[in-house]
């Protein structure tokens, strides 16, 4: 796959052998990630708020309530900032000066477009349904006419954007070495826990096969959640 072009924005120049335009593995992170931060100024003062997210192809899909303040303003082409970072290990060093994270992370810059159209936008809802537990869309109900009016939904295009990670052990000055401090490098893995059947599920609801894939070790590996 392609490198996405070096903007002034997106040239990482703080450690650049961390950093990478490599279009499959800001994909593969923006994909293992289950939410972003999206960032944009309003009146001057810069705002960042956490919401879910959906890849398909070159675009974030990002919803909210019709009324959501921060998508409105994005609707009116402000420009947004969207990151996201995925904790791999935390980096304990000799020194407390060494200590890092060990993380891949995206950072995509551009204007998001409404997707006003009936059918994109339902489409677009259920790729977000599909992103929790690939297959729930099928599962659920789908919008209403009026839970569809209620919800808007941006495309935020993934063309100016740049990718960076962290690995391997602390970083300690040579004459650290000989410290009696442990160091080393914690990995940090996420998982699913045993569900919790809603108190007013209908008796005998088996358990959907989206979440009984979603809790299958295979499954989890291939969502990237380890
Ligand atoms: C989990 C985590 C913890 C971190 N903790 C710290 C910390 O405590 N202190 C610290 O200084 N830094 C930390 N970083 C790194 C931080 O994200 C910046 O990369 C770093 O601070 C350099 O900032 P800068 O403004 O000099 O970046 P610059 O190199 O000037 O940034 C230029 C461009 O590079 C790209 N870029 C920069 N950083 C990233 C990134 N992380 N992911 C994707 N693209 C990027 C963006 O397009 C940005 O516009 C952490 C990163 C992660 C993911």
């Amino acid at each position: 796959m392609s490198e996405l072009p070096l903007t002034p924005l997106t040239r990482v120049r703080r450690h650049p052998e961390r950093g990478s335009h490599d279009l499959e593995l800001i994909y593969r992170i923006l994909d293992e990630a289950y939410l972003c931060h999206v960032a944009f100024v309003y009146e001057g003062q810069p705002i960042v708020l956490p919401m879910a997210y959906v890849r398909v192809d070159d675009r974030l899909y990002l919803h909210g309530s019709s009324k959501n303040h921060m998508l409105n303003v994005l609707a009116q082409g402000a420009p947004a900032c969207a990151e996201v970072t995925l904790l791999d290990g935390l980096v304990l060093a000799r020194s407390q000066f060494s200590h890092s994270m060990n993380y891949r992370s995206v950072v995509v810059f551009g204007r998001a477009q409404v997707i006003a159209e009936a059918s994109a936008k339902r489409a677009a809802l259920a790729a977000l349904c599909d992103r929790l537990a690939p297959g729930r869309s099928r599962e659920a109900r789908a919008p209403s006419e009026s839970e569809l009016k209620a919800t808007l939904v941006l495309a935020l295009p993934v063309h100016e954007a740049s990718a960076k990670q962290r690995r391997g052990p602390a970083l300690d000055d040579d004459e650290d070495l000989s410290s009696p401090c442990w160091a080393g490098v914690l990995p940090f893995t996420q998982s699913f826990a045993a569900p919790e059947p809603d108190a007013q599920l209908q008796p005998g609801t088996p358990l959907a096969t989206s979440v009984r894939r979603l809790l299958e070790p295979r499954s989890r590996g291939a969502q990237g959640l380890e």
